[in-house]
């Protein structure tokens, strides 16, 4: 089968032919298609040999949607054909955190080995995708797999960092979104149909504000230095909730800026940098939170988003053949919305 892989350290991702891999006992094999492109591939292809602990060659991709297409012995609860999406930050399904279904903050995933696929695994950037296990697959039904795909991860991390900061998100609150890329621009849609707040976006593209604009946010800022005063303007005493989907020093200084008492500071992003704490560096009862990714129950419910129109996904459609090239525009910020390759 054709896939496409990280191969070399700072080197761009390869196509290249590899065996078609069969499913073992428990697992499924998935014909894929539909593979989203996120930031964190681009961020994982950008470091150094002694950082880089993902495993040479890496099939990309930790979105990925699929038609069951053969499973192993003793397999139950999928039938061949089946439309599915992939649950990407598997866990044991043992420990407490999987035990409620937060697979993403699994306690012994790296004691066992075990990684998303496309971050450790084999990704979904491929002909086939075999999943360890049936419980890690979302009936699609009649969503459509190219639309949809990227609410795997672009859908459910957003989800997952608004849902626990939703007891602030009051009427007459104020939510702020650094960075309305693939993440951002689903997640002031996610904060539209589920909160009251009030939503400021930022960006440093024109065209990433008209589409923050166009998908909900009632106000867009350029992210440069007069942002904080103009967010004051919309919410004079700091905002309830800050999520950033960039978190380089100057965004998370940003949020650091306009984040109110008793309010969430939500770093997304994975660029370094630092947030001040304590009661004489931040406001008061103000709280730093670094979610990661969102749990499989929240999956199932970042789809009925889907189902009912609520959330939809700017989606650049590539080919496996162009698929280095979404990687580029990705990494340069010319995409709008996700970049998802159709093998
Ligand atoms: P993306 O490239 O699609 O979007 C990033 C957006 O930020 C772009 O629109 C870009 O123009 C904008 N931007 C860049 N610099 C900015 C600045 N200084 N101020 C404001 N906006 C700026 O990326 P993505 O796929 O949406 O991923 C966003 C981030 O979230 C990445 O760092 C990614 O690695 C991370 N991520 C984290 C998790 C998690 O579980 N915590 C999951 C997925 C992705
Ligand atoms: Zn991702
Ligand atoms: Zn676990």
């Amino acid at each position: 089968m054709r896939a496409l892989q990280y191969r070399e350290i700072g080197a761009a991702p390869e196509l290249v032919e590899i065996d078609t891999p069969e499913p073992g006992p428990g697992e499924v094999r998935l014909r894929i298609t539909a593979a989203g492109a996120c930031h964190s591939d681009s961020f994982l292809m950008s470091l150094t040999a002694e950082q880089y602990g993902y495993g040479l060659p890496l099939t990309l991709g930790h979105e990925g949607a699929g038609v069951v297409d053969a499973v192993g012995t003793s397999v139950t609860g999928v039938a061949i054909g089946d439309s599915v999406a992939v649950y990407g930050p598997q866990g044991c399904g043992r420990c407490y955190h999987c035990a409620q279904g937060k697979e993403n903050y699994c306690e012994r995933a790296a004691e066992l080995g075990i990684a998303p696929p496309g971050l450790g695994a084999p990704g979904a950037m491929a002909e086939y995708l075999i999943v360890p296990d049936a419980r890690f697959l979302l009936p699609l039904g009649d969503l459509d797999p190219v639309q949809n795909v990227a609410l795997t991860d672009a859908g459910l991390t957003p989800y997952h960092a608004i849902k626990m900061s939703l007891p602030k998100l009051v009427p007459g609150s104020t939510a702020v979104v650094i960075g309305a890329g693939g993440l951002g621009h689903v997640a002031i849609q996610i904060l539209r149909a589920i909160t009251p707040a009030t939503v400021i976006a930022l960006d440093v593209g024109e065209e990433k504000l008209a589409l923050a604009k166009e998908v909900g946010a009632h106000e867009a800022f350029a992210s440069d230095a007069s942002a904080a005063e103009k967010i004051r303007g919309v919410a004079p005493q700091g905002v309830q909730a800050v999520f950033d989907f960039v978190a380089i020093q100057p965004t998370l200084d940003l949020g650091h800026a306009v984040v109110a008492v008793e309010g969430d500071h939500v770093v997304v992003g994975v660029g370094a940098g630092a947030v001040p704490a304590g009661i004489l560096a931040a406001p008061y009862d103000s709280t730093v939170r670094a979610p990661y990714w969102g749990s499989r129950s929240e999956l199932f419910e970042v789809f009925e988003l889907a189902r009912k129109g609520l959330v939809k996904v700017e989606t650049e459609v590539f080919s496996l053949d162009d698929a280095p090239e979404a990687y580029r525009k990705l990494h340069d910020g010319e995409l709008r919305g996700r970049a998802v390759v159709v093998p």
